[in-house]
């Protein structure tokens, strides 16, 4: 009888060749326990998902009950269903009043998609633009505006009409003109190797896509829900987008995703033509009754508190030779080495030490620090240890 490891390469589709096969029994808060029994702290999060830690009882609890009164009933928008009903209400509340209308998705890739549409049916113009280095999903929309060729040279033709900024790039913001429908950007850059933007660049981003009538896609996937220790970034920055993305933490480990906008602009999408945009199962009541639970369990439980002070003691304690930068905010870090043999060599030792950590899509000579946003003083410390160890023995 072949393993399930042996099954997994032989029937489920593979997307490299060193996926990392670690076959996983079962996961609790801030632990992902192996088939062995072996215990692994995690500082992935299974990127940035699991920013309430694996498991939540809270989470665990509203999916029960919901499974006990429907699962899934019709496609998006049609009937009234209280979990997408409350879940949109807790999170209108908590965000500014111009984004006041949520449309649930299934992923970010999927909020991606809608948001890039919406901008351009509301403006009526066809221009995108987005950052070198981005990352906002893998469909053929979210891949047109990835700021890195190697990704996407195999799939063109992708979207017309999409051009490239540098990020936190003052003077390049000149390209935005009249005929721009959206900068779509990512708050902080994830998959860059996590890029943190200026004040004065995001204000001076802001202002010219408000002269130029550009809707302004904020991308908070990656950034949402805590992890940067407000609920959204772009807390940080005293601006608001038109457009916001989320997914990965909104469903404390349920597939979601959300672009929300203001009732005003996503009204478009209801009319000439109608049903504009179309999803089976987006705003899953499963996935928005956990997604409910999961902000209540990050307001309620104070999450955002202390986000600092572990960002402090994660710099304190990450000081090595080998380590030429520690980029980030909050619980979104990155550790900057050399080269991606000692990125991927560390990644393992780590591993073998019961330490989960990973590395960047478009910066593969960083290691990602994403722990959840749970983590305590006790573990950070172990972490940090483990990966100091690690490091001297490169
Ligand atoms: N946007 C950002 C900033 C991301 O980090 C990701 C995923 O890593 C996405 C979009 C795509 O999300 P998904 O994998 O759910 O499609």
């Amino acid at each position: 009888m072949l393993s399930n490891r042996q099954l997994f390469l032989l029937n489920n589709a593979q997307t490299s060749s060193t996926p990392r096969l670690l076959e996983i029994e079962r996961a609790e808060g801030l632990y992902l326990y192996d088939s062995s029994g072996k215990a692994y702290l995690d500082l992935v999060s299974g990127f940035a998902v699991s920013n309430i830690g694996h498991r939540h009882p809270k989470v665990i609890e509203a999916i029960q009950n919901q499974l006990d009164k429907y699962l899934h009933v019709t496609v998006y928008g049609e009937y009234v269903q209280a979990p997408q009903v409350r879940f949109a209400e807790k999170l209108v509340s908590v965000l500014p009043p111009s984004l006041n209308s949520v449309y649930f998705v299934n992923s970010g890739a999927e909020a991606t998609e809608g948001a890039l549409k919406l901008a351009k049916r509301f403006t009526g113009r066809s221009e995108i633009i987005s950052c070198k280095n981005a990352y906002h999903g893998s469909t053929h929309g979210a891949l047109s505006v990835m700021g890195n060729e190697y990704y996407k040279e195999a799939y063109r033709p992708l979207l017309p009409d999409v051009d490239f900024v540098e990020f936190n790039s003052l003077p390049d913001l000149q390209k935005i003109t009249g005929k721009t429908a959206c900068v779509i950007l990512e708050t902080i850059q994830g998959e860059a190797g996590v890029r943190v933007p200026s004040a004065d660049y995001m204000k001076a981003l802001r202002k010219k896509c408000d002269e130029t009538g550009t809707l302004l896609i904020l991308d908070e996937i990656q950034t949402g829900f805590g992890r940067t220790g407000k609920l959204v970034a772009f807390e940080h920055y005293g601006i608001v987008p038109d457009i916001l993305l989320l997914a990965k933490g909104m469903g404390g480990g349920m597939p979601i995703g959300a672009f929300i906008a203001n009732r005003d602009v996503m009204a478009v999408l209801a009319d000439n033509p109608i049903l504009g945009h179309i999803t089976t199962f987006g705003g899953h009541p499963v996935c928005c009754a956990a997604g409910l639970a999961t902000l209540e369990v990050i307001l309620g439980e104070n999450l955002m508190n202390g986000i600092a002070e572990k960002e402090e003691l994660f710099r304190k304690l990450l000081v090595h030779p080998l380590i030429k930068e520690v980029r980030g905010k909050g619980l979104m870090l990155s550790i900057q080495l050399d080269s991606f043999q000692q990125v991927e060599t560390a990644s393992k030792l780590c591993t073998d030490r019961g330490l989960l950590i990973d590395w960047f899509l478009h910066c593969d000579t960083a290691l990602r620090i994403a722990p959840p946003l749970t983590i305590g003083e006790e573990e950070i410390r172990s972490a940090c240890n483990i990966i100091l160890e690690v490091l001297s023995n490169l």
